[in-house]
Order: structure tokens, then C-alpha cells, then sequence
């Protein structure tokens, strides 16, 4: 494919080579950026890395720039913008809320990212909680139980096949204690859908709970925790077209409010006495709070609140109508490109979002993602993806010498680790 032409893209028209039909998107922030190239020219960056983090809406921006000129601390004070930043915070948990789906008396919290969420849940297992989770996760849903007694699933090969492998696993570990299952809804490698609903009947039906990485699934389709029947969900605002910095845990509360505060300090606390024996006398909130101390990231709850407002207005079914054909024209042409093997665990038919991944023959993926930069400005995620055994099995278990550190550089003979692209309605 020839470069597109240098100079930015104005405003709402479609880059060069997508089809009038993918029209529609979402402004978002970085689209004017010029890349230069290795030739001497420059072009629009194209920002195909949208899984490891989206670019910002514009409308989010906006809504933070109107706001971060008068915030004030939270829940810490009777002045205006105190009370005024008390309120947006409190409005965003309710936006997140009716974004999620939440059922009454779920919480909200707040977190720094899916990891910290997770991680959050994961300090908040009652005592002997067995922990069921497929090796094929993002290591932000495969590590954080490592305190627990955690069942590795196998890599399944179906949806059928993870439902099955689920049901066995359960049945296998008898009756009593609590257990909790760890599921992704869109794979971060493959994009492929998981049978988020299936898993968690099975999950219920043998007592245990199920925990939702929403990670990828939340900014590609609607996630609604009622609808699913899942416990908990947890996502990133930095994927959704959000800044960094901002997380989320919904659900149930009973395991969170049972649980020693994730961090300890102010905010966390209600009452805090020096007793007679000269320690502490410590009563620590029981809503949200109890999780959330240390003064909150306002503004990247408003913005994370933004990003789902402005999703769910922009409507779901046309967002996903348009990036299932960007995806259709990406794996057609990648298909067409001789030695290109795009990966997939559940098959070529298997319904999935708009991420992709693919390798080719005789070349390292950062070789691949250097010449993608260099030579036409389009921005690609390569590696392992962090989901180190999923990439493993995809490629047949042989990933010596193909990048299989986390950052780690390629090695100059290193051949054929993938890289990955993703298409987005929203992206223009
Ligand atoms: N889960 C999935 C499926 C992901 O793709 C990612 C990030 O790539 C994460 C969890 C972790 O997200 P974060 O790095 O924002 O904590």
C-alpha cells in the first residue's frame, strides 16, 4: 500500500484507503500528528495499537478541560469546589454504573487500571477461596491470584470447549468454600469472544463467583453485569478512550466490604482513636471508600465517565456495525498477503472484536512494527502481547528466541513473533 498523502486529516473525513461506508467515527485526539518517515516524507500517524491504549475522544478532553480548572479536593471540604468535585466524582460511579449494567447495590470503585482492580479483588478473597482461571488470560487476570489456590485451565479451542473445561474443573473441585472464576470477555491476542454468560451460569450453578476482564470487551461492545449474571467486571479508561490512570471495579460488595482496605490511609477510614492498650482503635468505611483511600483521581473518573457517555450516545450498534466491516476488510487483506498466518484459538469463524494478530513468516514482530512505523506511520503492538502461555500454544508452543521477554529487543535472526493491529469504530 502506497503512504497516504502527508499534511493532517481534517476533521471527520476518513484517512486514505477506508472506505466511504466507515464513515461515522468519533473525533479522537492524535489524528493530525505527522509521522515522519524513513524516506524523507510525512504522514498521519495511524494508530492500530488501540488494545495496548486508545487515543482520547475529543469530547473526553473536552469535558476534562472544562472541568479541571476549578476542581477541589473530594469529600474533604464545605468549599464550593470541593462540593462541586464531591458531586462530579459521585456522578461519574453512577455513569459507570448505568454503563456497566450494575444491579442495585452493586459498588463502584475506582481503581488505577484493570490490573490494580483485579489485584484489588484479589486482596479481598475470603480465606481459602479457590481461584479457577484459563492460562490463556492477559497476565493482569492470570497473576494477581497467586496467594490463592488457583486452578490453571487449559487453553480450550472452542467456546463450547472453555464451557466444558469449566464445568469439569468445578465439578472436580467438590462442594463448599467460596471459589471464584476469572474470565476475559474479548481476548487482548485473538479479539476473540469468550462465553462470558455460559461460564457464569456454570459458575453459579457450582457455588463459586465469576470476575469479569472487561478490559478489551468494554470499549468494543456493551457490557451490562445484570444481563451477563457476572459478579464482578473490571476495566481500563485508558482503553476506552479515557487518559491513563483511571480504573474500575464493579459489583458485588460483600467480598470488598469484608475485606481489609486495599490501602490504608485516609479517606478509607471513619473513626481513628489511640485506645487504652496504645494502639489503634480503627472503624474503616464499608461502601466504596473503603477501597478508595488517599485523595481520588477526579479528574480521571470524569473522564473515564465521559468516555462511557459519550459511547453509549454515539450508539453501540453502529459502532459495532462499523468496525465489524473495518475488521472483515483487515482480515480479507491480510489473508490475501502470502506468508501472513493470522492467530486464533477458537477458529477463523469464531466471533470476535476488531482486534487481530498475525505473524509472518521469517520475520520478528518488532522488525515488522518498525518497518510499519518507519516506512507508512501506522503504529502496531508487537510481542507476546503480555499473555505469555496464550501466544505459546497459538504458535505451536515454540517461542524461543522470538521476543518471549517482556520488552525484551528482538534478536536479529529472531523469526515470525506476531504482531498485533486493531481496528475501532471510533478510530477516524
Ligand atoms: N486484560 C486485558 C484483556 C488486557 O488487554 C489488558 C491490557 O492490555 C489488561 C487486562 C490490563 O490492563 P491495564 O494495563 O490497563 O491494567
Amino acid at each position: 500500500a502506497a503512504p497516504a498523502p502527508a499534511g493532517p486529516v481534517p476533521s471527520g473525513a476518513a484517512p486514505s484507503g477506508v472506505p466511504a461506508a466507515c464513515d461515522g467515527p468519533l473525533p479522537v485526539l492524535g489524528n493530525d500528528v505527522l509521522v515522519p518517515l524513513a524516506d524523507g516524507g510525512e504522514v498521519p500517524y495511524a494508530a492500530l495499537d488501540c488494545a495496548a491504549s486508545a487515543p482520547v475522544l475529543r469530547r473526553v478532553w473536552d469535558d476534562v478541560a472544562a472541568y479541571a480548572p476549578c476542581y477541589g479536593s473530594v469529600h474533604r471540604g464545605a468549599g464550593h469546589l470541593s462540593q462541586l468535585s464531591t458531586r462530579i466524582y459521585e456522578e461519574s460511579r453512577a455513569e459507570v454504573a448505568r454503563f456497566l449494567g450494575c444491579r442495585p447495590g452493586d459498588q463502584v470503585v475506582f481503581t488505577r487500571s484493570t490490573t490494580d482492580s483485579l489485584n484489588l479483588l484479589a486482596a479481598a478473597l475470603p480465606p481459602g477461596t479457590r481461584v479457577y482461571v484459563f492460562e490463556t488470560e492477559h497476565h493482569a487476570a492470570l497473576l494477581p491470584w497467586r496467594n490463592a489456590d488457583v486452578t490453571y485451565l487449559d487453553a480450550p479451542r472452542s467456546p463450547a470447549a472453555a464451557v466444558a473445561t469449566l464445568e469439569r474443573a468445578l465439578s472436580a473441585g467438590g462442594p463448599g468454600g467460596p471459589a471464584l472464576v476469572c474470565v476475559t470477555g474479548a481476548s487482548n491476542v485473538t479479539g476473540e469472544l469468550w462465553p462470558v454468560r455460559e461460564l457464569a451460569a456454570v459458575a453459579h450453578a457450582h457455588g463459586a463467583r465469576i470476575v469479569l476482564d472487561a478490559a478489551q470487551l468494554a470499549p468494543h461492545r456493551p457490557v451490562d453485569i445484570a444481563e451477563l449474571d457476572v459478579d464482578w467486571a473490571a476495566f481500563s479508561g485508558h482503553k476506552l478512550y479515557a487518559p491513563f490512570g483511571t480504573g474500575v471495579l464493579a459489583g458485588r460488595p460483600d467480598w470488598l466490604r469484608d475485606a481489609e482496605p486495599y490501602l490504608a490511609g485516609g479517606g478509607a477510614v471513619r473513626t481513628v482513636a489511640r485506645n487504652t492498650g496504645g494502639g489503634l482503635d480503627v472503624r474503616w468505611h464499608t461502601g466504596e471508600a473503603r477501597h478508595e483511600a488517599g485523595s481520588p483521581n477526579v479528574i480521571g473518573a470524569h473522564a473515564v465517565a465521559s468516555a462511557c457517555r459519550a459511547l453509549t450516545e454515539a450508539g453501540p450498534d453502529r459502532l459495532v456495525a462499523r468496525e465489524e466491516r473495518l475488521t472483515a476488510r483487515l482480515r480479507e487483506g491480510l489473508a490475501a498477503v502470502r506468508g501472513v498466518r493470522q492467530l486464533s484459538l477458537f477458529g477463523d469463524d469464531a466471533p470476535r472484536v476488531g482486534v487481530v494478530s498475525f505473524v509472518v513468516d521469517g520475520l520478528h514482530s518488532s522488525e515488522l512494527a518498525e518497518a510499519l512505523s518507519a516506512e507508512y506511520g501506522i503504529g502496531v503492538r508487537d510481542g507476546l502481547f503480555c499473555a505469555h502461555p496464550l501466544v505459546r500454544t497459538l504458535l505451536g508452543g515454540d517461542t524461543a528466541g522470538r521476543g518471549e521477554e517482556c520488552g525484551a529487543p528482538a534478536p536479529a535472526d529472531a523469526p515470525g513473533a506476531p504482531g498485533g493491529v486493531e481496528l475501532r469504530a471510533v478510530r477516524v
